[in-house]
Protein backbone atom coordinates (compact mmCIF):
# COMPACT_ATOMS: atom_id res chain seq x y z
CA UNK A 1 0.00 0.00 0.00
CA UNK A 2 3.15 1.93 0.22
CA UNK A 3 5.14 1.60 -2.92
CA UNK A 4 8.96 2.48 -3.45
CA UNK A 5 9.23 2.73 0.42
CA UNK A 6 9.32 0.82 3.48
CA UNK A 7 9.52 1.55 7.27
CA UNK A 8 11.62 -0.40 9.68
CA UNK A 9 12.78 -0.21 13.22
CA UNK A 10 16.03 -2.05 14.56
CA UNK A 11 14.55 -4.58 16.44
CA UNK A 12 16.49 -6.00 19.36
CA UNK A 13 14.21 -8.94 19.98
CA UNK A 14 11.58 -10.91 18.37
CA UNK A 15 9.14 -11.47 21.23
CA UNK A 16 6.16 -13.55 19.76
CA UNK A 17 5.04 -14.63 16.08
CA UNK A 18 2.69 -16.59 15.00
CA UNK A 19 0.00 -17.06 12.21
CA UNK A 20 -3.34 -16.69 13.57
CA UNK A 21 -6.96 -17.83 11.68
CA UNK A 22 -6.25 -13.80 10.21
CA UNK A 23 -2.84 -12.86 10.14
CA UNK A 24 0.52 -13.09 10.99
CA UNK A 25 0.82 -11.59 14.11
CA UNK A 26 4.61 -10.58 15.49
CA UNK A 27 5.39 -8.12 18.46
CA UNK A 28 9.42 -7.80 18.68
CA UNK A 29 11.45 -4.74 21.09
CA UNK A 30 12.50 -2.19 19.01
CA UNK A 31 15.94 -0.32 19.84
CA UNK A 32 13.95 2.95 20.86
CA UNK A 33 10.30 2.61 20.22
CA UNK A 34 9.39 -0.02 22.91
CA UNK A 35 7.40 -2.83 22.06
CA UNK A 36 6.15 -2.85 18.33
CA UNK A 37 2.39 -4.85 17.30
CA UNK A 38 3.11 -5.76 13.36
CA UNK A 39 0.19 -7.31 11.46
CA UNK A 40 0.95 -8.75 7.78
CA UNK A 41 3.72 -6.72 7.69
CA UNK A 42 2.41 -3.54 8.67
CA UNK A 43 3.53 -2.07 11.83
CA UNK A 44 -0.02 -1.39 13.82
CA UNK A 45 1.37 0.65 16.82
CA UNK A 46 4.47 0.95 19.02
CA UNK A 47 4.39 2.13 22.84
CA UNK A 48 6.58 5.26 21.60
CA UNK A 49 4.01 6.78 19.12
CA UNK A 50 0.33 5.01 19.65
CA UNK A 51 -1.13 7.48 21.80
CA UNK A 52 -1.22 10.09 19.00
CA UNK A 53 -3.64 7.86 16.85
CA UNK A 54 -5.26 5.67 20.03
CA UNK A 55 -6.34 9.42 21.30
CA UNK A 56 -7.11 11.21 18.39
CA UNK A 57 -9.46 8.42 16.44
CA UNK A 58 -10.87 8.44 20.14
CA UNK A 59 -11.61 11.64 20.99
CA UNK A 60 -12.35 13.27 17.66
CA UNK A 61 -15.42 11.28 17.85
CA UNK A 62 -16.20 11.37 21.65
CA UNK A 63 -15.97 15.14 22.20
CA UNK A 64 -18.25 15.47 18.89
CA UNK A 65 -21.19 13.91 21.09
CA UNK A 66 -22.86 15.50 23.57
CA UNK A 67 -23.54 12.29 25.74
CA UNK A 68 -21.22 9.14 24.57
CA UNK A 69 -22.92 6.59 26.88
CA UNK A 70 -22.40 3.47 24.98
CA UNK A 71 -19.60 3.11 22.42
CA UNK A 72 -18.58 0.44 19.81
CA UNK A 73 -14.96 -0.30 18.63
CA UNK A 74 -14.42 -2.68 15.60
CA UNK A 75 -10.93 -4.04 15.39
CA UNK A 76 -8.55 -2.05 17.93
CA UNK A 77 -7.25 -5.31 19.63
CA UNK A 78 -4.65 -3.83 20.87
CA UNK A 79 -6.93 -2.20 23.76
CA UNK A 80 -5.40 0.96 23.05
CA UNK A 81 -8.52 3.16 21.56
CA UNK A 82 -10.88 1.19 24.94
CA UNK A 83 -7.98 2.59 26.98
CA UNK A 84 -8.80 6.02 25.54
CA UNK A 85 -13.02 6.06 25.46
CA UNK A 86 -13.43 4.54 29.43
CA UNK A 87 -11.51 8.21 30.15
CA UNK A 88 -14.78 9.93 29.32
CA UNK A 89 -17.04 9.71 32.66
CA UNK A 90 -20.22 9.83 30.25
CA UNK A 91 -19.03 5.75 29.56
CA UNK A 92 -21.35 3.16 31.00
CA UNK A 93 -20.75 0.65 28.75
CA UNK A 94 -17.60 -0.04 26.06
CA UNK A 95 -17.84 -3.03 23.64
CA UNK A 96 -15.19 -3.90 21.36
CA UNK A 97 -15.16 -6.16 18.68
CA UNK A 98 -11.96 -7.39 16.54
CA UNK A 99 -12.02 -10.62 14.25
CA UNK A 100 -8.75 -11.85 16.60
CA UNK A 101 -8.79 -13.49 19.79
CA UNK A 102 -4.97 -13.81 18.75
CA UNK A 103 -4.39 -10.07 18.50
CA UNK A 104 -6.05 -9.51 22.08
CA UNK A 105 -4.68 -12.06 23.82
CA UNK A 106 -0.90 -11.04 22.45
CA UNK A 107 -1.73 -7.77 23.53
CA UNK A 108 -2.91 -8.66 27.14
CA UNK A 109 0.53 -10.38 27.62
CA UNK A 110 3.03 -8.10 25.69
CA UNK A 111 1.40 -4.53 25.35
CA UNK A 112 -0.29 -4.12 29.03
CA UNK A 113 0.22 0.24 28.39
CA UNK A 114 -2.87 -0.47 25.39
CA UNK A 115 -4.36 -3.97 26.74
CA UNK A 116 -5.14 -1.76 30.39
CA UNK A 117 -8.38 -0.64 28.06
CA UNK A 118 -9.80 -4.48 28.25
CA UNK A 119 -9.76 -4.35 32.34
CA UNK A 120 -12.10 -1.37 32.79
CA UNK A 121 -15.56 -2.74 34.56
CA UNK A 122 -17.77 -0.90 31.91
CA UNK A 123 -15.44 -2.87 28.91
CA UNK A 124 -16.55 -5.86 27.62
CA UNK A 125 -15.25 -8.04 24.55
CA UNK A 126 -16.44 -9.68 21.55
CA UNK A 127 -14.23 -12.07 19.12
CA UNK A 128 -16.15 -11.79 15.67
CA UNK A 129 -16.05 -9.80 12.25
CA UNK A 130 -17.26 -6.26 13.33
CA UNK A 131 -19.34 -6.33 9.69
CA UNK A 132 -20.93 -9.11 10.96
CA UNK A 133 -21.41 -7.97 14.32
CA UNK A 134 -23.05 -4.81 13.14
CA UNK A 135 -25.63 -6.30 10.66
CA UNK A 136 -28.44 -6.86 13.74
CA UNK A 137 -27.67 -3.69 15.77
CA UNK A 138 -30.08 -0.90 15.39
CA UNK A 139 -29.99 2.71 17.45
CA UNK A 140 -27.90 1.06 20.01
CA UNK A 141 -24.43 3.39 20.55
CA UNK A 142 -23.48 7.01 20.42
CA UNK A 143 -20.01 6.59 19.18
CA UNK A 144 -18.95 3.95 17.14
CA UNK A 145 -14.88 3.88 16.21
CA UNK A 146 -13.47 1.98 13.51
CA UNK A 147 -9.93 1.05 14.21
CA UNK A 148 -9.29 -1.25 11.54
CA UNK A 149 -6.11 -2.56 9.87
CA UNK A 150 -5.89 -2.17 6.17
CA UNK A 151 -8.11 -2.84 3.37
CA UNK A 152 -5.34 -5.50 2.62
CA UNK A 153 -6.99 -8.55 4.75
CA UNK A 154 -9.71 -9.00 6.53
CA UNK A 155 -10.20 -5.04 7.69
CA UNK A 156 -11.49 -4.84 3.37
CA UNK A 157 -15.13 -4.85 4.00
CA UNK A 158 -14.46 -1.95 6.51
CA UNK A 159 -14.04 0.59 3.58
CA UNK A 160 -16.69 -0.48 2.27
CA UNK A 161 -20.36 1.74 1.82
CA UNK A 162 -22.27 -1.60 3.04
CA UNK A 163 -20.03 -0.78 6.16
CA UNK A 164 -21.16 2.69 6.41
CA UNK A 165 -24.79 1.97 6.24
CA UNK A 166 -24.32 -0.68 8.92
CA UNK A 167 -22.79 1.46 11.41
CA UNK A 168 -25.43 4.46 10.52
CA UNK A 169 -28.28 2.14 11.64
CA UNK A 170 -26.08 0.84 14.47
CA UNK A 171 -26.19 4.57 15.65
CA UNK A 172 -28.67 6.19 17.96
CA UNK A 173 -29.77 9.97 17.12
CA UNK A 174 -26.87 12.39 17.06
CA UNK A 175 -24.26 9.27 17.13
CA UNK A 176 -20.83 9.87 15.48
CA UNK A 177 -18.60 7.18 14.11
CA UNK A 178 -14.81 7.64 13.30
CA UNK A 179 -12.75 5.60 11.06
CA UNK A 180 -9.13 4.91 10.19
CA UNK A 181 -8.79 6.61 6.95
CA UNK A 182 -5.59 6.34 5.63
CA UNK A 183 -2.93 9.13 4.47
CA UNK A 184 -3.09 11.62 2.62
CA UNK A 185 0.08 11.78 0.86
CA UNK A 186 -0.07 8.08 0.02
CA UNK A 187 -3.81 7.11 -0.27
CA UNK A 188 -5.60 10.42 -1.61
CA UNK A 189 -7.89 8.35 -4.11
CA UNK A 190 -8.83 5.79 -1.61
CA UNK A 191 -9.76 8.71 0.95
CA UNK A 192 -11.25 10.61 -1.51
CA UNK A 193 -13.80 7.56 -2.04
CA UNK A 194 -14.14 6.81 1.59
CA UNK A 195 -15.26 10.23 2.03
CA UNK A 196 -17.77 9.67 -1.21
CA UNK A 197 -19.38 7.02 0.72
CA UNK A 198 -19.15 8.02 3.67
CA UNK A 199 -20.97 11.53 2.34
CA UNK A 200 -23.70 9.65 1.16
CA UNK A 201 -24.34 7.97 4.13
CA UNK A 202 -23.82 10.17 6.57
CA UNK A 203 -25.05 13.67 6.11
CA UNK A 204 -21.67 14.70 7.62
CA UNK A 205 -18.33 13.79 6.75
CA UNK A 206 -14.97 15.18 7.63
CA UNK A 207 -11.48 13.74 7.04
CA UNK A 208 -8.84 14.73 9.88
CA UNK A 209 -5.17 13.71 10.19
CA UNK A 210 -3.17 13.45 12.93
CA UNK A 211 1.13 12.49 13.03
CA UNK A 212 2.40 9.49 14.35
CA UNK A 213 6.25 9.01 13.12
CA UNK A 214 5.91 5.14 12.48
CA UNK A 215 2.97 5.25 10.27
CA UNK A 216 3.97 5.26 6.44
CA UNK A 217 4.81 8.45 6.16
CA UNK A 218 4.74 9.81 9.62
CA UNK A 219 0.88 10.29 9.36
CA UNK A 220 -2.68 8.95 9.61
CA UNK A 221 -5.92 9.68 8.61
CA UNK A 222 -10.04 9.68 9.69
CA UNK A 223 -12.91 9.88 8.74
CA UNK A 224 -15.23 11.88 11.38
CA UNK A 225 -18.91 11.30 10.33
CA UNK A 226 -22.39 12.37 12.21
CA UNK A 227 -25.64 11.19 11.78
CA UNK A 228 -27.06 14.89 12.91
CA UNK A 229 -27.08 17.33 9.99
CA UNK A 230 -26.24 20.48 12.04
CA UNK A 231 -23.20 18.84 13.82
CA UNK A 232 -19.96 20.73 13.25
CA UNK A 233 -17.36 17.79 14.31
CA UNK A 234 -14.73 20.44 13.38
CA UNK A 235 -15.31 22.10 17.03
CA UNK A 236 -15.46 19.74 19.96
CA UNK A 237 -18.85 19.75 20.79
CA UNK A 238 -17.45 18.86 24.38
CA UNK A 239 -14.03 19.68 26.09
CA UNK A 240 -11.59 18.47 29.32
CA UNK A 241 -10.26 21.80 31.35
CA UNK A 242 -6.57 22.73 30.35
CA UNK A 243 -5.37 20.55 33.40
CA UNK A 244 -7.41 17.85 32.58
CA UNK A 245 -5.98 17.51 28.55
CA UNK A 246 -2.57 17.49 30.26
CA UNK A 247 -3.51 14.44 33.17
CA UNK A 248 -5.39 12.61 30.51
CA UNK A 249 -3.72 13.28 27.05
CA UNK A 250 -0.48 13.06 25.68
CA UNK A 251 -1.30 14.56 21.99
CA UNK A 252 -4.83 15.27 22.05
CA UNK A 253 -6.41 19.02 23.45
CA UNK A 254 -9.12 20.89 21.81
CA UNK A 255 -6.71 22.91 19.94
CA UNK A 256 -5.57 20.24 17.49
CA UNK A 257 -8.87 18.91 17.52
CA UNK A 258 -9.60 21.69 15.92
CA UNK A 259 -5.85 22.04 13.69
CA UNK A 260 -6.69 18.41 12.43
CA UNK A 261 -9.06 19.13 10.23
CA UNK A 262 -7.31 21.66 8.19
CA UNK A 263 -5.92 20.02 5.43
CA UNK A 264 -3.69 21.16 2.50
CA UNK A 265 -4.22 22.60 -0.98
CA UNK A 266 -3.73 19.49 -2.87
CA UNK A 267 -5.68 17.18 0.13
CA UNK A 268 -8.06 19.64 0.05
CA UNK A 269 -9.17 19.99 -3.32
CA UNK A 270 -9.42 16.89 -3.85
CA UNK A 271 -11.29 16.22 -0.92
CA UNK A 272 -13.73 18.62 -1.92
CA UNK A 273 -13.16 20.89 1.76
N1 LIG B 1 -4.25 1.23 16.26
C1 LIG B 1 -3.47 0.50 15.28
C2 LIG B 1 -3.69 1.00 13.87
O1 LIG B 1 -3.99 2.15 13.73
O2 LIG B 1 -3.46 0.29 12.91
C3 LIG B 1 -3.81 -0.91 15.37
C4 LIG B 1 -5.12 -1.26 14.83
S1 LIG B 1 -5.69 -2.73 15.46
C5 LIG B 1 -4.31 -3.70 15.82
C6 LIG B 1 -6.35 -3.36 13.95
C7 LIG B 1 -7.27 -4.48 14.30
O3 LIG B 1 -8.30 -4.63 13.32
C8 LIG B 1 -6.56 -5.84 14.39
O4 LIG B 1 -6.55 -6.27 15.73
C9 LIG B 1 -7.39 -6.76 13.46
O5 LIG B 1 -7.50 -8.07 14.00
C10 LIG B 1 -8.70 -6.01 13.43
N2 LIG B 1 -9.57 -6.33 12.30
C11 LIG B 1 -9.23 -6.45 10.99
N3 LIG B 1 -10.32 -6.76 10.25
C12 LIG B 1 -11.39 -6.82 11.12
C13 LIG B 1 -12.77 -7.10 10.98
N4 LIG B 1 -13.30 -7.37 9.77
N5 LIG B 1 -13.56 -7.07 12.08
C14 LIG B 1 -13.03 -6.80 13.31
N6 LIG B 1 -11.71 -6.55 13.52
C15 LIG B 1 -10.90 -6.56 12.43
Amino acid sequence: MWPGQAMSLKVNQIIHHEKSKYQDVLVFESSDHGMVLVLDNVIQCTERDEFSYQEMITHLAMNSHPNPEKVLVIGGGDGGVLREVVKHASVKEATLCDIDEAVIRVSKKYLPGMAIGFQHPNAHTHVGDGFEFLKNRQNEFDVIITDSSDPEGPAESLFQKPYFELLKSALREGGVITTQAENQWLHLNLIADLKKSCKEVFPVAEYAYTTIPTYPSGQIGFMVCSKDASANVREPLRTWSAEEEQKLCRYYNQDIHRASFVLPNFARQKLGN
